[in-house]
């Protein structure tokens, strides 16, 4: 008999569908933990400075090589409902604060691990459940006290934090470097209200172009578009510009479906392509009357536009992305117009300068001295596309990072330090606490000393004896003793200045508990059939 079919009276109910699946109780949990110690393995690797990078490969056959914990989940297609929720785990904790994915994964896999240890002897679910969540917040606690301010204002502070964002081994070399760039755009594009700090991130484009090297990366203070200006005619440098935005073509839209037009006599073409050139020309003079010497626009440009445009003097950039043209907006003080007939001078934003310059073999738009002064773009410049992609990646981290100490302004020491104490604490703390909640508190601790574990083994260490010579540095007071992955050795992690923002450590503690206690809750799974698609 089917799980989902119950027998009442002699007579077979069918409770769900036809071809449905039900797994109950012990199976259903252990089903579910099994699947997510298989994502927090593949992620545990990739942890640290020393982890591996993994290949990726899409339904299409492209490649994404990466170490970056976000980006690995992203293209992993998983099947099981569980890995799923963890995944989605990650993805939150990546959205919230940009970083510290990989850490969450793998500390989630590791407290469901141990919890699978407390069921096998017996103990209730919701024992470990409740212990798992006093453990939680007495972590965050501990977590609170022993973070150290820092001074925001200060960009050597802010670009040693940053800097461990950016320890992904293709940008390695230029760490310095690019944690000085993210530092500086986000001094200029941050805001200060009162003695809050409010990091826009969305003020700080991206772009990439290949180069040379890494070296070459520059911070504009303004706009740089991917385009070239649409005519050889046109300026390619604008002094006082007067930018008209717009998500409208200056192009006769074709028609959607294919219509047909009887003519009978070349004068009646004729009529009709110089209507057309007409209404371009009639939008032309619109723009130019009312002051626009700089067009850009989301939409098209026909040829015979261009042409009266560059007759007119006027620059123009066409075929920009929808998010550009928001931020040009926003920089400029433009209002994206959609029908030119309706601009008025009002719309139009303004810049000191516009101009088109070459960049390796290409050409870049330049919107600078905006009377926004907080768009800024970093141009990323790398000698291959996978280079450039990682180094992205590595810089959103980066800017991340920045973007939580602005929102509170402390850290915690890294290299598994911070776990290494708050476990001690939560043992110390838990064994007051009674009967069976504190082997789940026990446990959390020993799952926290994980992270540690597992940047000793990228570091070359023997785990044991690591964890042994930190426990012992713990409990003599060193807090932040944790492992100098580089050089492979327990340190002091404040001396080397491997720190996290408290931010980061504080979440990836909340959203590891919150997921495994979220998967060890379930005791039922009921899979509806596969519809064939
Ligand atoms: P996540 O996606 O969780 O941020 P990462 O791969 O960036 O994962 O690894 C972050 C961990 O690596 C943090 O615990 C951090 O303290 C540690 N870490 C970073 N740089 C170093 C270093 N040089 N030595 C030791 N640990 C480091």
């Amino acid at each position: 008999m089917s799980s989902g079919t119950q027998q009442r009276g002699g007579v077979p109910v069918m409770v769900l569908k036809e071809g449905s699946q039900r797994t109950t109780g012990a199976d259903a949990r252990r089903s579910n933990i099994m699947a997510a110690k298989v994502i927090a393995e593949i992620l545990s690797t990739s942890l640290g400075p020393r982890g591996m990078d993994k290949m990726l490969i899409d339904a299409f056959g492209d490649v994404t090589i990466t170490g970056d914990g976000a980006a690995i989940l992203k293209e992993m297609e998983v099947q099981h409902p569980a890995a799923k929720l963890l995944i989605e785990v990650a993805k939150a904790q990546d959205a919230e604060v940009g970083d510290g994915t990989t850490t969450a994964v793998v500390l989630a896999g590791r407290l469901l691990e141990l919890a699978e240890e407390l069921l096998d002897e017996g103990i209730h679910p919701t024992i470990i459940i409740d212990g798992y969540k006093k453990a939680m917040d007495y972590a965050i606690q501990v977590a609170n006290e022993i973070a150290q301010p820092i001074n925001v204002e200060d960009k050597n502070q802010l670009a040693l934090v940053a800097m461990n964002s950016l320890s992904s081994k293709i940008v390695a070399e230029a760490r310095d470097y690019l944690a000085k760039i993210a530092v500086d755009a986000s001094a200029i594009a941050v805001e200060k209200i009162g003695d809050k700090y409010n990091l826009d991130l969305d003020w700080i484009k991206i772009e990439k172009k290949k180069g040379q090297s890494l070296f070459e990366t520059q911070l504009i203070q303004g706009i740089v578009l991917d385009k070239e200006v649409v005519h050889p005619g046109m300026p390619k440098r604008v002094v006082n510009a007067k930018i008209a935005v717009l998500d409208a073509p200056l192009e006769i839209e074709k028609p959607e479906w294919t219509t047909k037009i009887s003519v009978s006599s070349p004068q009646q073409i004729k009529a009709f392509l110089e209507e057309e050139s007409n209404i371009l020309k009639s939008y032309v003079d619109k723009l130019a009357e009312i002051g626009a010497n700089v067009v850009i626009t989301q939409k098209g440009i026909d040829e015979v536009a261009q042409h009266y445009l560059a007759k007119k003097g006027i620059m123009a950039v066409r075929r920009v992305k929808r998010s550009d043209i928001e931020k040009l907006a926003k920089a400029t003080g433009a209002k994206i117009v959609t029908s030119i007939k309706d601009i008025r001078p009002e719309d139009l934003g303004t810049a000191g300068l516009v101009e088109e310059r070459k960049v390796g073999e290409e050409k870049m738009v330049f919107v600078e001295q905006c009377p926004n002064p907080r768009a800024v773009t970093i141009l990323l410049r790398g000698a291959a596309d996978r280079i450039l992609d990682e180094a992205e990646r590595s810089m959103q981290d980066a800017l991340h990072v920045i973007r939580d100490l602005y929102r509170e302004p402390k850290i915690v020491p890294g290299g598994g330090a911070f776990e290494m104490e708050i476990a001690r604490r939560l043992r110390e703390w838990g064994r007051k606490l009674p009967g069976k909640e504190q082997l789940a508190v026990l446990k959390f601790a020993e799952a926290l000393e994980h992270i540690p574990t597992i940047l000793a083994l990228t570091a070359g260490l023997d785990p044991v004896d690591a964890i042994a010579e930190l426990r012992r540095r713990h409990d003599a007071g060193e807090v932040d003793a944790g492992v100098d992955v580089l050089s492979g050795k327990v340190a002091n992690m404040a001396k080397i200045n491997v720190v996290d923002p408290l931010l980061v450590k504080t979440h990836v503690i909340r959203s590891a508990a919150e997921a495994a206690i979220m998967i060890l809750r379930i005791d039922d799974i009921v899979a509806a059939a596969q519809t064939k698609t």
